[in-house]
């Protein structure tokens, strides 16, 4: 862990600014899911009660470098000021004169940083002039910690910098899980193609003990097998990209658990007459929209004999029932074991998180990440720019 936390900075009556993500749904001028909102507050709790004074910098939307008023950052207000008991002062201009003007418990909150072309160009003059404005940086966004953006990348080498609560819960999270895990350690992989997850899939061929692949893309590695897969959804030209991953397997010696029965159905829709069938057996005119029960049972033994899971994408058509019966089964395993503290478990991504949502086991699992890009990426193995910038002296 090369990165500081609050624990190491000496905040008092210093100006903290602090990079967060209220990217919040809004209908009607109201934010109409709060979530990430309340997950800042205890960086923001911590910075006052070590005496800083908390300046919010934030993006909302993409306004692609021009002030768009539906994009403001001012429809966030009430809810931040309800998620912090306190007054929340939005500055959209002066902001010298504002940071300046601030009281020892104020909380600022500054006009959508995307508004400016800078922002996301990485600009170093536009990051100079946000330095200005603080003593001390915390980001606290790692859902933006992907993008080399002037608030995430240019500003934390300009101001000693440090990760906020969120931040440092999530690196801690995804370090325990990929980098330094407990092991065995198994990744369930799923979703609809192989080809937005191709480098995902190279990276933990080489990190991992076991790979389980399902949902579409298990079609793809079935059809390499020379299976046929009827009318599944597939991506028939990537059979020889699936090929190679599973002999890059065999080379690093990861066990690849592809289903092993598989439920079809003619038609595409909630309620369809569907049947199970063994992995080979898809018939011409079926398509293949879940794994099946015997594939769910020895997912089941594989979870009980590793340490560690992480987990991103749906094992099969999740959003229609009754494909979603391998995804939840295999969900509420997870959950089980994690709960008996047998597995430490993590899942992120976008359509996985309202998966486990589905399957009512989000509060069971180790940490859900509920950054998109930035988890995938991290998945992957890549550098995150924000996380960099975090670990340079
Ligand atoms: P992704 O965004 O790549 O994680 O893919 C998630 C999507 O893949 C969800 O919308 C699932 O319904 C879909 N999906 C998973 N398995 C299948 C399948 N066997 N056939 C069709 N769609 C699937």
């Amino acid at each position: 862990m090369a990165w500081k936390t609050l624990d190491d900075m000496s905040l008092d009556g210093k100006r903290v600014l602090v990079r967060v993500d209220i990217n919040v749904p809004v209908e009607d001028g109201k934010v109409t899911d709060a979530t990430r909102i309340e997950r800042i507050v205890p960086t923001i709790k911590d910075i006052q009660a070590k005496g800083g004074r908390p300046i919010l910098l934030a993006h909302f939307g993409r306004p692609k470098g021009q002030r768009v008023p539906e994009m403001s950052l001012r429809v966030t207000v009430p809810a931040l000021e309800a998620a912090l008991g306190q007054p929340v002062t939005f500055i959209d201009g002066q902001y010298g004169a504002a940071v300046a003007a601030m009281g020892p418990s104020d909380v600022l909150l500054l006009e959508n940083l995307r508004f400016n072309p800078g922002e996301e160009k990485n600009d170093e003059g536009f990051a100079e002039r946000l330095a200005t404005l603080g003593d001390i940086y915390v980001n606290d966004a790692f859902s933006a910690a992907h993008r080399a953006h002037s608030s995430t990348e240019a500003l934390a080498r300009r101001l000693p910098a440090c990760a906020g609560r969120l931040m440092q819960a999530e690196l801690s999270a995804l370090e325990a899980a990929l980098a330094v895990p407990e092991r065995p350690l198994v990744a369930v992989v799923g979703g609809a193609k192989v080809s937005t997850k191709l480098d995902l899939l190279g990276n933990l061929v080489e990190k991992v003990d076991h790979l389980v692949i399902g949902g579409g893309m298990a079609n793809t590695f079935l059809a390499a097998q020379g299976i046929a897969i009827g009318k599944s959804l597939a991506e028939r030209e990537m059979t020889d990209t699936a090929t190679a991953i599973l002999e890059k397997a065999k080379a690093t010696g990861c066990a690849i658990h592809l289903p092993a029965d598989i439920v079809v159905a003619r038609e595409f829709k909630a309620g369809a007459a569907s049947e199970t069938l063994p992995a080979d057996a898809c018939p011409e005119d079926a398509m293949i929209l879940d794994a099946g029960p015997e594939t769910v049972a020895s997912l089941k033994e594989v979870f009980a004999s590793c340490r560690t899971l992480i987990w991103n994408g749906p094992l099969g058509a999740f959003e229609i029932p009754p494909f979603d019966a391998a995804t939840n089964a295999a969900a509420t395993a997870a959950a089980e074991l994690t709960k008996a503290g047998k597995l430490i478990s993590v899942a992120g991504g976008g359509d996985t998180v309202s998966a486990l949502n589905q399957a009512g086991v989000v509060g069971d699992f180790s940490y859900i990440s509920t950054a998109g890009g930035a988890f995938l990426e991290w998945m992957e193995g890549k550098t995150l720019p924000g996380v960099a910038a975090l670990t340079e002296e």
